[in-house]
């Protein structure tokens, strides 16, 4: 059974305006994500790739179309069980999105804190997350006292804290320097690796598929013209 099963999944967003034409951001699209898999999703802007994350993350509802994870159909679930799948499932983001007024150490326990872990098993959880990422010495820094590639590390360890199944990075790496992008992804490298976690990673760049994707599907208009093992894809016969 995939980890993740996408089965003819459409988003249309109606016109912003009441004379504006509908959008169709995600059209027909079918996919499989198995466990373990690094999967990229490669498109330019605009291709549907952000809407396809919020859908899979059940933060949408689809138009039409079916999401299994792990076997459960999740585009009909009621809210108490859909957040019970969204435990399972990580997130990170360009512009990282921490809490500017917390320490790192806050902002790794905070998805702790909501589902009302204890705080002895949260302090030890946050401890093994920031040593996991290379960061237990910047344990009481704030976000803004770290670089960009240290803020997306902690934003890691904060999508790792409920020990997902899942992790989606929306363009994780697009605000960040080439040297930074490297050791972000070799950070999400190991976390597959070593974690068993299964990473969907969305991306404009090539390069980013290249370094980390196992297999790949390509986005265009709201459609996958092409999917496969990344080999295959991007390598011209
Ligand atoms: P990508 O992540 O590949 O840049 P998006 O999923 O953000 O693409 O966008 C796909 C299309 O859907 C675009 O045409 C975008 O303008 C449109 N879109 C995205 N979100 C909304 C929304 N909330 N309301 C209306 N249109 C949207
Ligand atoms: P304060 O708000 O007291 O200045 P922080 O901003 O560091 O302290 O902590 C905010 C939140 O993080 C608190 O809810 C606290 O329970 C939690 N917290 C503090 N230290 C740890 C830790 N070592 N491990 C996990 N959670 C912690």
């Amino acid at each position: 059974m995939p980890h993740i099963a996408i089965r003819d999944v459409t988003k249309t967003y109606p016109g912003r305006r009441r004379r504006d034409a509908a959008v169709t951001a995600v059209d027909s699209v079918s996919l499989d994500v198995e466990r373990g898999d690094v999967f990229g999703v490669i498109g330019y802007s605009g291709a549907g790739k952000s809407t396809l994350v919020r859908l899979v993350n059940g933060l949408e509802p689809v138009s039409s179309g079916s999401i299994e994870i792990d076997g459960v159909e999740v585009t009909t679930l009621a809210p108490a069980a859909l957040r019970e799948v969204r435990q399972g499932i990580g997130m990170i983001f360009q512009r990282f999105n921490l809490l500017r007024s917390r320490t790192v150490r806050a902002n790794v326990a905070y998805p702790l804190e909501v589902v009302g872990t204890p705080r002895a098993e949260r302090r030890a959880r946050v401890d093994e997350l920031l040593r996991f990422v290379g960061l237990a010495d910047k344990a009481d820094a704030y976000p803004e006292q770290l670089s960009g590639g240290q803020q997306q590390r902690v934003g890691i360890a904060r999508a790792l804290a409920a020990s997902p199944s899942i992790l989606l990075a929306d363009e994780a790496t697009s605000a960040l320097d080439p040297e930074t992008t490297d050791e972000v992804l070799d950070l999400l490298a190991r976390v597959n690796r070593e974690l068993g976690v299964t990473i969907v990673v969305i991306t404009h760049e090539m390069d980013v598929i290249a370094r980390i994707a196992t297999k790949v599907a390509v986005m265009e208009q709201g459609r996958v013209v092409e999917s496969g093992a990344t080999y295959d894809v991007f390598t011209n016969p």
